[in-house]
């Protein structure tokens, strides 16, 4: 607890503050070495093409397998390793690896697939970034179309000349770029005239009570209508149900993503489901 009195402030010892500030420091320590630990790891799910009725690609979202404290969501490390700093190093390493994986799975004979890789703003501030995406590229033999990066509307919003530019010249390597969690932060959506990204991504926030809130079903019926018109490509979120699906169909929304499809799996399952839906691609 602490007190303001006459421009001084008095700390108390509060044991709750105490426990949480060494259960953060517990984890920065671990997060440190969790790279070179290899402790990372990727989990993929699934984004279907609604009108050809196939897998167009995945989203990779990272995990860490912490030896004793198992699998640790990304909600709960990304934060610090943004605070931290960390990110640029452990997302350099999904980009990278993403590449690889998405490259191995072509090279085994499935379709093409479009892998989308979460770019956190400090990521992308990075002087070299565009360098590193091309790293990746390189490294992996993976075609620069087959990579897409979601960032949000904070970064795309950035009026800064360099982040404009840096856009562009990801564009011009030919790699996709879609605006995740899509209408949650500060648009102007002035920021869509400037550049043209490839992908809205209609947060799921919009989705959940798609059926039965009849604001969200406005908002989504509107984010899909202005994409269209925009000719940028919808591709709603977090859909749980065959009511949010059959409502999002109708509306011609392009692509979902969701547990009413699949959950982020590992890689050797998300192989596993490309196998079985092989047919599904020759439609
Ligand atoms: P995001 O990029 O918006 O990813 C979508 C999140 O929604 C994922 O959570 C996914 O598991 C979850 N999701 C997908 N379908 C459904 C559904 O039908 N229902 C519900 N309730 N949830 C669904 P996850 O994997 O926990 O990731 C959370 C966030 O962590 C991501 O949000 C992204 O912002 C961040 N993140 C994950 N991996 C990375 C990474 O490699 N780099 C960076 N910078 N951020 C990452
Ligand atoms: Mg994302
Ligand atoms: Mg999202
Ligand atoms: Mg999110």
């Amino acid at each position: 607890r602490s007190k303001e009195k006459g421009g001084n402030s008095y700390h108390y010892y509060h044991p709750e503050m105490n426990k949480r500030s060494l259960h953060r420091l517990n984890l920065e320590i671990h997060l440190r070495k969790a790279l070179e630990r290899n402790e990372f790891v990727i989990y993929y799910q699934p984004i279907v093409d609604l009108r050809q009725g196939t897998v167009f690609g995945m989203e990779a979202l990272v995990r860490w397998q912490h030896p004793e404290w198992g699998l640790v969501s990304p909600g709960e490390f990304i934060p610090l390793a943004e605070e931290t700093g960390l990110i640029v190093p452990i997302g350099n390493w999904v980009l990278k690896e993403a590449c690889i994986q998405t490259k191995a799975w072509q090279k085994k004979g499935y379709p093409s697939l479009v892998v989308s890789v979460n770019i956190s703003a400090i990521q992308f501030h990075q002087i070299h970034f565009v360098q590193i995406v091309m790293n990746a590229l390189e490294e992996s033999g993976l075609s620069p179309d087959q990579l897409c990066l979601e960032i949000t509307e904070n970064v795309a919003m950035n009026n800064v000349p360099y982040i404009i530019e840096t856009m562009q010249r990801i564009k011009a390597l030919g790699v996709r770029i879609s605006i995740d969690d899509f209408g949650t932060g500060y648009s102007s959506l002035s920021y869509l005239k400037r550049f043209r990204v490839n992908t809205l991504k209609i947060d799921q926030s919009f989705i959940r009570d798609l059926t039965c809130d009849e604001d969200n079903a406005a908002i989504v019926t509107a984010l899909i209508a202005m994409s269209h018109r925009l000719k940028i490509k919808s591709l709603a979120e977090g859909v749980e149900t065959k009511e949010q699906l059959d409502f999002l169909m109708s509306q011609g929304c392009d692509k979902i993503q969701g547990f009413v499809f699949s959950k982020p799996i590992p890689a050797a399952d998300f192989e596993l489901m490309i196998q079985k839906n092989k047919q599904l691609y020759l439609v």
